[in-house]
C-alpha cells in the first residue's frame, strides 16, 4: 500500500492543476490526498537548532522569577553561575527562558522567539491564576473596590508582574458577582 501511495507524481500533478478551476465539487478521491511522510514530527522543527531569544523583563530575586515564570508556563529547570533557566512543562514545546542575573543583583529575562505552542496556559490564556483570583475574591468579600484599576494595583504590591488585562479583571468580577447575586436570592427564598 505505502509504495503504491509513493509514487503518484502525475497524480498529484493533475489534481493541483484541476482542483483552482474545479475546486467547490471537487469530487474527492482519497487516493489523490497523497500526504509527504515525514521522519520527524513537525512540532519538534526546532530541535537541536539554537534558539532565539528576546529580553521579556526582569525580576527583583529569585523568588519572584520563579512566579513569573509559573504565571508563564514554565518551570525551574537548572542553574549555572549567574544564569537560570526555565522550561515549559510540557515536553514537546520549545519556549523557554534564559535569565542572567546582572551586576545590580536584578535578573534579566529572555524569552525564546518561539511561543508556547499549545494553549493550555490557562492562567495565561483563559483568565486570571489563582492567586489572583483570591486577591479579588478576598476584596469583593470585604467589600474593597474591584475596579481594575484597583486590582492590578493589589497584584503589584504582592509582586506579580505578569498582569491580567483591564477585561480579564471584568470578566472575573462580574462573574463573581453574578455566583454571589445568585447564593443571596437563593437564601431569600428559603
Ligand atoms: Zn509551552
Amino acid at each position: 500500500m505505502a509504495t503504491k501511495d509513493y509514487c503518484l507524481p502525475d497524480k498529484m500533478n493533475f489534481v493541483e492543476s484541476a482542483s483552482p478551476l474545479n475546486s467547490s465539487n471537487a469530487s474527492r478521491n482519497d487516493n489523490n490526498i497523497v500526504q509527504p511522510i515525514e521522519k520527524d514530527p513537525p512540532v519538534k522543527n526546532k530541535r537541536g537548532m539554537p534558539s532565539e531569544y528576546s529580553h521579556q523583563g526582569t525580576a527583583e530575586d529569585l523568588g519572584v522569577l520563579k512566579l513569573k515564570a509559573k504565571e508563564n508556563g514554565l518551570t525551574f529547570k537548572d542553574s549555572v553561575g549567574r544564569n537560570a533557566y526555565f522550561d515549559c512543562k510540557n515536553a514537546n514545546c520549545g519556549y523557554k527562558w534564559k535569565c542572567r542575573l546582572n551586576d545590580d543583583l536584578f535578573y534579566e529575562i529572555f524569552e525564546t522567539i518561539e511561543e508556547h505552542n499549545h494553549d493550555n496556559i490557562a492562567a495565561r490564556k483563559n483568565g486570571l491564576t489563582s492567586r489572583q483570583k483570591e486577591i479579588i475574591i478576598h476584596r469583593i468579600n470585604s467589600l474593597k473596590a474591584v475596579n481594575p484599576k484597583v486590582c492590578l494595583q493589589a497584584f503589584r504590591n504582592e509582586g506579580i508582574r505578569s498582569l491580567p488585562t483591564d477585561l480579564q479583571v471584568r470578566n472575573f468580577v462580574y462573574q463573581q458577582k453574578q455566583k454571589s447575586k445568585k447564593k443571596h436570592t437563593k437564601a431569600l427564598q428559603r
